[in-house]
């Protein structure tokens, strides 16, 4: 490249026969993407594997080569570095394109990780297990800590990726660039600080704390993780520790719509107690919300928030709702027309009752269709199933976006925006929305 004095004293065959050289070393494949190379129809480039300034030579073996457009879209001059980001770039791409959102789950999963279940036995205040499926037949044991105040238990373990999970219960959120950052900074050797959190469920060790330096690790080829393990913790108080982490405390950024999703598994958590109190089966739904309010007194405005979040949950990822792909969720492009606190504010908040819970039991009328949370839920995606093919489906086009459109009209240049697209960018900003909703909730009540 331009500061390689070595590549600049070469001649053209010179350059040529060096790219073929490397060319060959790395199997026809790019240094970053790892993909083919043909070096017929395609430009590349030789770059320093280790750059210059963090003192790498300049010499022949630490040379790479890349495709061009690799390395001029490099997200570090160090080409390993650049390379396990484009490795995880392909991992969230491949996790989108499902419509999943990616997370520690996918990372896992194209590592080798997340493949057995955990054994495990207490005894003398020791916890005793072994990892046997990797042909290790090592018996290990760890002291157990309690926590004074909360009496949970837990213990320090070195877990083989091979025996460690995503727990997407209690950290549904997915991976954000930070990780980038991280993997930039394990790479410089700078040690890990605050150990990632993971508890004991159906057998399996599942990772809800920590996300994104344990995937910074697995991108670096680390095969075991250091976590604090929780055994048989109290879910719910683990879940409002976290949640109140996120809200009150303020150390991560909750995103809305993740709360809600949290919600949901707390009124899950909460329909499950009020099940065993009363020694119900697990399938007995003949009690109803405000019964279920009744039952937790101490805390009767959380139940209530958590049933109405839960609905909320519902209807904003069910399958059928068309909407759904135009929301922007945490973590997701931003050239989706329409954010969740927007939707929240305006379709959730008008059809969702957020006052009042049902006295009709929780599996009223399921068979005969009539449920009223299933009917609320099922016209509620009509209606935003309704709103999408209106206003977007064929004619919103996300290649524009939202985030360009106003300077382009401002300065007049730019491509010119179709007026189908223009509509729904300015249909689905907070302020407009809200007023057409208002229409729309009064053309239902007449
Ligand atoms: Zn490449």
């Amino acid at each position: 490249m331009g500061n390689s004095k070595f590549l600049e004293a070469l001649t053209g065959d010179e350059y040529k026969e060096l790219s073929k050289k490397l060319w060959i070393i790395q199997n026809h494949r790019c240094f970053i993407c790892e993909e083919k190379i043909d070096l017929d129809v395609q430009t590349t480039n030789i770059d320093h594997i280790h750059p210059l300034v963090t003192g790498g030579k300049d010499e022949e073996s630490n040379f790479g080569i890349t495709h061009e457009h690799c390395n001029k879209s490099k997200k570090d001059s160090d080409l390993i570095v650049a390379r396990k980001i484009a490795k995880l770039e392909k991992i969230i791409k491949e996790a989108e394109n499902m419509k999943e959102a990616p997370s520690l789950k996918h990372v896992l999963d194209s590592n080798g990780g997340a493949k057995y279940n955990f054994k495990y036995k207490i005894e003398d205040g020791k916890l005793i297990y072994s990892f046997d499926e990797l042909g290790d037949t090592t018996i290990r044991k760890s002291e157990i800590f309690v926590d004074e105040l909360s009496k949970e238990q837990t213990a320090y373990i070195s877990i083989p990726i091979e025996y460690l999970f995503h727990d997407d219960s209690l950290n549904p959120r997915g991976l954000n660039s930070s990780v980038n950052l991280l993997i930039k900074e394990f790479y410089k050797s700078n040690p890990q600080l605050q150990i990632a959190l993971a508890r004991i469920n159906d057998g399996k060790i599942k990772l809800f704390d920590g996300q994104h330096k344990t995937v910074a690790q697995i991108m670096l080829g680390v095969k075991r993780i250091v976590v604090r393990l929780f055994i048989n913790p109290d879910i719910d108080r683990l879940m409002e520790t976290n949640l109140n982490a996120g809200k009150k405390l303020r150390q991560i950024a909750f995103d809305k719509s993740i709360v809600r999703q949290l919600h949901d598994t707390l009124y899950a958590e909460r329909i499950r107690r009020y099940q065993m109190d009363h020694s119900l089966a697990e399938d007995d739904y003949s009690f109803s919300e405000q019964q279920l309010v009744e039952h937790f007194k101490g805390e009767r405005g959380n139940v209530k928030t958590y049933i109405i979040n839960s609905q909320k949950n519902v209807v904003t990822h069910d399958q059928g709702n068309k909407l759904q792909s135009y929301i922007n969720f945490e973590g997701r492009g931003f050239s989706l027309p329409l954010s969740y606190s927007t939707f929240e504010k305006t379709l959730l908040a008008t059809f969702i009752n957020a006052k009042t819970v049902l006295n009709t039991p929780i599996n009223y009328k399921v068979e005969e269709g009539l449920n009223p949370r299933t009917l609320e839920k099922e016209q509620l995606i009509q209606l935003c199933s309704l709103i999408a093919e209106t206003f977007l489906i064929g004619k919103y086009d996300d290649s524009i976006g939202t985030n360009k459109i106003e300077n382009s009209i401002a300065t007049g240049k730019g491509y010119s925006i179709p007026d189908e697209h223009l509509i729904a960018c300015r249909f689905f900003k907070e302020e407009v929305m809200y007023n057409w909703i208002k229409y729309i909730e009064l053309l239902i009540k007449n």
